[in-house]
């Protein structure tokens, strides 16, 4: 828990955003290095903040620190509209949403380089309590001015700890990697075996754990050494807006009642052996249902193809990935169970149902500890006639050691 902001007094505070402002700094990014917490605080101007040294540095360059992510001189009137309209074309009907913002590595360096400044400038900050992590997050101040306008426009409700729902902006900066490339420099040892493993240079050298490593615990000099910040060329811009949703689930049994149908579909080198399968004869009513591209089908156990299975029934379970629709009722997905059932004469199902996670291990338990019934066809090799005493024999042996030669569909089967 960061300590309360109070620790330092209200006049240290400003002469601590003015110095970051006189800096290149935009307001937003000068109040987050006094930690203030407070949305409000970032949501609309502070007058009582001087304003004029931001106009005076920063009129036509973005922020040092944010690069005019939350710089009002940059801010894109529309840009909430952009991602809401990005997130509204995809179709996911949950009520809230959660939000993560990628942010580049660059503004890393850039905080890096202005706490320096700010901690020399103003020693009595340095305390064993305030720590660079202390600082409020770009990410959170991100939220903070954008996120009324996208429930707004979304309507859905931010939930800032997590939701089923998330909506990932990435924000890009051109000159990323050239910013970047110090980092290699104040520790060429962390990155030489990154070089190798990735021979495109720009594919994931500057992650933000690399650059956490690197930046934890360095001294002010090596620092310098290697990185002086300057006010930058351009300012961000916004990459893809990315949607998903947590998976749900959803079980049942089957029956199956021919002889020639496989579990799931039986691809023997791409190839599909057999016309259709169980996963796919329920799977093809469920995806239009939720909404979804992708299905991940399991079981408690397997039967051959030309085996059925009778009784109540097989459990299954469906993991519907990426589901875009997730308000449903019970009532509708017996509707569903009902349609699935009139489809075919293949299979039946019952019982289907929407599960949580944690029930599905009962599934895999079930699948150790069921017991089952097999009915034989027996023949007697001398082809001669059993009696009475030999049936209840056979009837009343319990443990029997089966010998069989392995199926081919095991052997073929590709999952
Ligand atoms: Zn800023």
């Amino acid at each position: 828990m960061a300590p309360a902001i109070e620790i330092h007094s209200e006049k240290l505070n400003l002469k601590i955003i003015e110095y970051i402002q006189v800096l290149g700094s935009c307001w937003r990014c000068a109040i987050r290095f006094t930690r203030e917490r407070k949305p409000e605080a970032y949501q609309q101007k502070n007058l009582d903040l001087k304003q004029e040294p931001e106009e005076k540095v920063q009129k036509t360059s973005p922020c040092v620190i944010c690069l005019g992510l939350v710089q009002d001189q940059f801010i894109k009137e529309c840009i909430t509209d952009e991602i809401s309209q990005r997130v509204i074309e995809s179709d996911y009907d949950s009520p809230t949403f959660s939000c993560t913002v990628s942010l580049p590595v660059a503004i890393m360096l850039r905080e890096q380089a202005v706490w320096f400044l700010v901690t020399e400038k103003f020693p009595e900050l340095l305390s064993t309590i305030f720590k660079i992590d202390h600082v409020t997050s770009l990410k959170d101040v991100w939220k903070f001015v954008f996120s009324e306008a996208l429930e707004l426009k979304l309507k859905k409700k931010l939930e800032y700890s997590s939701s089923s729902f998330q909506i990932q902006v990435n924000v890009l900066y051109q000159d990323e990697i050239s910013e970047c490339g110090a980092l290699v420099d104040m520790c060429p040892e962390k990155f030489k075996h990154r070089y190798k493993q990735t021979r495109v240079y720009r594919e994931g050298i500057f992650t933000r754990n690399a650059a956490h490593s690197v930046l934890s615990g360095i001294s002010s000099l090596n620092f310098k050494k290697h990185y002086t910040l300057k006010v930058p060329n351009v300012g961000t811009h916004y990459g893809v807006v990315q949607c998903s949703h947590t998976s749900i689930h959803i079980a049942g049994r089957y029956q199956k009642f021919s002889r020639k149908l496989c579990q799931t579909p039986w691809l023997i080198e791409g190839e599909k052996h057999m016309d259709t399968s169980i996963q796919e004869l329920i799977c093809k009513h469920l995806e239009p249902f939720f909404k979804t591209q992708s299905v991940k089908f399991s079981s408690s156990g397997r039967e051959d193809v030309d085996v059925r299975t009778l009784g109540l029934g097989r459990p299954f379970a469906i993991e519907l990935l990426d589901p875009h629709r997730t308000l449903f009722t019970q009532v509708e997905i017996t509707q569903v169970q009902i349609i699935i059932n009139k489809s075919t004469d293949a299979i039946q199902i019952r019982d289907l149902q929407l599960v949580t996670k944690e029930q599905l291990s009962v599934l895999k338990e079930g699948e150790e500890e069921k017991s089952k019934i097999y009915r034989a066809l027996c023949v007697t090799l001398d082809g001669s006639t059993l009696t009475a005493e030999d049936l209840d024999r056979i009837n009343g042996t319990t443990e029997l050691v089966l010998m069989q030669k392995t199926p081919l569909r095991v052997k073929n089967c590709i999952h």
